[in-house]
């Protein structure tokens, strides 16, 4: 790959059908520093149509497992070697600092070895009981065929290998899509997948923006699955354009995450320092462009005022930089508009009654703030209720918002009351409450005592409208897989069902 030849097609790195470019925004100082190319319709179906001849060619679908098992774990080792190059890349293209680059990195080569580990393990499918000697029926799996794989841009190259790295295991064919203000990263990866062997036509690229991209691969006639993730309108759009062919659809969409703190998690010195320590994190980090982000904070109201203090006090200390700053912990929001978006939130909820305990404003521009950067301060508002925007509605910011409650049920009823439903924590010393109120929480993912941690082996995926199906664990691959009974009868015989 050269220059703006970001788009991949049947093996070859070219530019956009029409020409056509965009300009990567560095979002700590608001200036660009690489140049793309902007795919349009043309391009997504000539990758669209590589995909399909790979697929049907059935080279990659009919490779032995074991074979394409050993490709994604050598992707995840290419991954290792250019940990740092990549961790680089991510930091200045999202604007996360180096450290969590790394960690994703890390993360994303977990998910390859993972989903290698997992196809040869499943097998090709599975024997069933059918009841009798003479009947052979078993179920296998197999690929479904050319996938459209569409992603976001908080975790450019995570969320995309959480759909790669199955398709691949799984057998499909795929185009691919990053989000247009963050694609650096996704064209390394595919660089390393081709540099680990990946026939040309299996991996196809297009770099360009929503609409028309990814609006023609959720409607391409040829595209047998679409998984999107990224915001509720535009999910809600995939969905609708995918319908019309009955394409297979996953959709991983945003959330509205509660953080219930029950006042026993606080009663030791340790405790208290834990919850707070782990408040913070739930909300601030990657200045909260998470989706799981624990942007509720709903803290039993006899130890309210004691730990928004001391959350408040910890927030204003985060110190706000350039990703690459040495000592820096949190970097800038990804664009000017996830920027005034935060501040339009913060704006309606201090009109609503909201009352600041931390932030609210753009810091001031320092020696790791350069002019011009996105740049939020960690904001903590009091005094929130349910009826406010701030609370229902996902910001994707740094805006944690604080609720408070009397008793368990209030607190599941809080916890509950949003249209959402991907993650929520619980902090709590009482082991049997803490069980209770998991199961109670209508969301794909509960955290008991931690925030955050998400396990490959375990699914991750969104009641409610944070989505449909789940990405990693066993069910991660089985969305990239048709199951098909194969039912031989080894001894055929007239049934007589009709007498005449
Ligand atoms: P977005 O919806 O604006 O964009 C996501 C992707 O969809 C991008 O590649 C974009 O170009 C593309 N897109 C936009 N319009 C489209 C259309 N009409 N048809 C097809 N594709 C289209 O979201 P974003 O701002 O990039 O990401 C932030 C959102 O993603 C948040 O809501 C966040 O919660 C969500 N998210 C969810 C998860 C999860 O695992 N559930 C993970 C990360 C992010």
């Amino acid at each position: 790959m050269s220059g703006q030849q970001t788009i991949h097609v049947g093996g070859k790195w070219q530019a956009a059908a029409s020409g056509a470019t965009r300009e990567i925004i560095d979002p700590a100082d608001a200036k660009p520093f690489a140049v793309v190319a902007e795919g349009g319709a043309a391009d997504v179906d000539a990758a669209v149509a590589a995909a399909r001849a790979a697929f049907d060619s059935g080279e990659w679908p009919r490779t032995p497992v074991a074979e394409r098992a050993a490709l994604l774990r050598r992707v995840g080792e290419l991954l290792q070697r250019d940990r740092e190059e990549i961790a680089l890349l991510e930091s200045r293209d999202a604007g996360k600092t180096l450290e969590e680059g790394r960690v994703d990195v890390d993360c994303v080569s977990d998910a390859f070895r993972y989903f290698a580990d997992l196809v040869v393990g499943e097998g090709a499918g599975r024997v069933v009981d059918a009841g009798s000697p003479d009947i052979h029926s078993v179920v296998v799996y197999e690929p479904v065929g050319v996938c459209a794989l569409i992603a976001p841009w908080n975790y450019p190259l995570l969320q995309a290998s959480w759909k790669i790295a199955p398709a691949l295991a799984a057998g499909n064919t795929f185009v691919l899509k990053p989000s247009e203000i963050t694609p650096l990263t996704t064209v390394a990866l595919v660089e390393l997948l081709v540099e680990a062997g990946l026939p040309a036509g299996v991996a196809n690229l297009v770099t360009g923006a929503g609409d028309p991209v990814g609006a023609r691969m959720s409607e391409h006639p040829d595209v047998d699955l679409v998984s999107f993730t990224g915001g509720l309108a535009s999910g809600t759009k995939v969905m609708q354009a995918a319908a019309v062919t009955v394409k297979k659809v996953a959709l991983e969409l945003g959330g509205k995450n509660p953080n219930v703190v029950f006042a026993d998690a606080c009663a030791t010195e340790e405790g208290f320092d834990t919850a707070v320590d782990q408040a913070l994190n739930a909300a601030f980090i990657h200045s909260g462009q998470v989706c799981s982000a624990g942007s509720r904070l709903i803290v039993e109201e006899s130890v309210r005022e004691r730990f928004v203090a001391e959350l408040a006090r910890r927030a204003a200390k985060i110190r706000l930089g350039r990703g690459t700053a040495d000592g820096v912990e949190c970097g800038p929001l990804v664009s000017a508009q996830q920027l005034a978006k935060t501040e339009m939130y913060v704006a309606s909820a201090l009109e609503e009654g909201a009352v600041l305990r931390a932030g609210g404003s753009r810091p001031e521009p320092s020696d790791v703030r350069p002019e011009g950067g996105y740049f939020y301060a960690p904001t903590v508002l009091d005094q929130c209720h349910r009826e406010m925007r701030v609370v229902r509605e996902e910001v994707f910011g740094p805006v944690l918002t604080v609720e408070t409650f009397r008793t368990e049920d209030e607190a599941v009823a809080l916890a509950n009351d949003t249209e959402y439903g991907l993650a929520g924590g619980v902090w709590t010393a009482d082991a049997g409450r803490a069980r209770r109120v998991a199961g109670r929480l209508r969301h794909g993912t509960v955290w008991i005592n931690d925030f955050h941690p998400y396990l490959p082996q375990a699914e991750w995926g969104g009641f409610g409208k944070s989505g449909v199906g789940r990405e990693l664990g066993p069910s991660g691959l089985a969305e990239y897989r048709e199951a098909k009974h194969i039912y031989q009868n080894l001894d055929p015989r007239p049934v007589r069902w009709f007498a005449g």
